[in-house]
């Protein structure tokens, strides 16, 4: 129950009513029984400061960050983790006597599911399918798994430059990076193919990043992780499992970086399985 003691937790983003936060954060909030609630807060970029000013005066404990605030929320925070710096962009921000400090919990989200298999990682070669901002999470990530190489595919020779040196090293230090073009000769060494392109959701739902014969040539016992939760499976996991290769759709990521998020503001373990629940019900899987 809402009540004048109620403490608030929220998302920021435009668009935001589609987000599943709220829906899986209220749920653990509930599990969990303390008294907070979490809402989504449409805000445009020309507003961010003023929302920013505002949270303090309401006393908001702490917010998610999106698209398209990920990088714009950087010079409104006291303080960063060395994992916001290594992404380049915050998607958790809490309250601390100093003002508001942030961090990055996609690398925790999408290493999850990775860390429970058993691969050699140092062995691994990687295939990066995209080069936005989920893509340089998943490359921090893929250097704490310390994968022996790490290929970023893009389709804007200028972007896929701009991606190369936006990093120090451990991070560089395995990068390459390739236009979509030179995709080809990369696939039949790859250990794990990582789509962080928005091919395969709506409304690409009946799209794969890669065609029938780019996945033939993939190993049949290499991984595929689609970083989309919905549809679920993608049509990119579909035609990997057709083959034989493991899939890992995008769900598992949101629950733990949302989990992780959790556990920053309330201080306490996150009913994780709540969570996923929440949204598996939701997304009717
Ligand atoms: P983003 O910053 O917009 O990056 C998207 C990337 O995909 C860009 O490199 C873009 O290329 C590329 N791309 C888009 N359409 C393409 C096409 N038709 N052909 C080739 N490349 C294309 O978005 P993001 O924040 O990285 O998110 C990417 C995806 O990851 C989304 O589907 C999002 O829902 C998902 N995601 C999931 C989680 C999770 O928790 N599971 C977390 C974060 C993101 P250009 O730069 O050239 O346009």
């Amino acid at each position: 129950m809402i009540t004048g003691k109620t403490k608030l937790l929220a998302v920021i983003g435009q668009p935001i009513a589609h987000s599943l936060s709220p829906v899986m954060h209220n749920a653990a909030i509930a599990a969990v029984g303390v008294d907070y609630v979490y809402v989504a807060l449409p805000i445009q970029p020309a507003d961010l400061a003023a929302a920013i000013a505002g949270f303090a005066a309401i006393d908001l404990q702490g917010f998610s960050v999106t698209i398209p605030h990920k990088q714009a929320i950087l010079p409104f925070l006291t303080e960063i983790t060395d994992m916001a710096q290594a992404v380049g962009a915050v998607n958790t921000v809490w309250r601390t006597d100093r003002g508001w400090s942030g961090t990055n919990t996609d690398v925790a989200g999408f290493i999850a599911p990775l860390k429970t298999r058993p691969v050699n990682w140092r062995e691994t070669t990687a295939l990066v399918l995209g080069n936005g901002g989920a893509a340089r999470a998943v490359v921090v990530g893929l250097t704490q798994l310390g994968c022996a190489e790490i290929h970023v595919v893009g389709r804007d020779r200028l972007k896929l430059a701009a991606f190369q040196q936006g990093w120090s090293s451990p991070y560089r230090d395995r990068l390459q990076v390739h236009l979509w073009d030179d995709l080809s000769p990369m696939l039949s060494g790859a250990g794990l193919v990582v789509n962080t392109t928005p091919i395969g959701m709506s409304p690409h739902a009946d799209h794969s990043p890669l065609t029938p014969a780019q996945i033939k040539q993939l190993p049949s016992d290499s991984i595929a992780y689609d970083l989309i939760y919905s549809p679920n499976p993608t049509v990119f996991l579909q035609q990997a499992q057709a083959q034989g290769m493991q899939a890992i759709d995008g769900l598992e990521m949101l629950v733990q970086q949302g989990a992780a998020a959790l556990e920053i503001w309330l201080q306490q373990p996150a009913p994780i399985a709540v969570m996923r629940a929440a949204l598996q019900t939701h997304l009717g899987l």
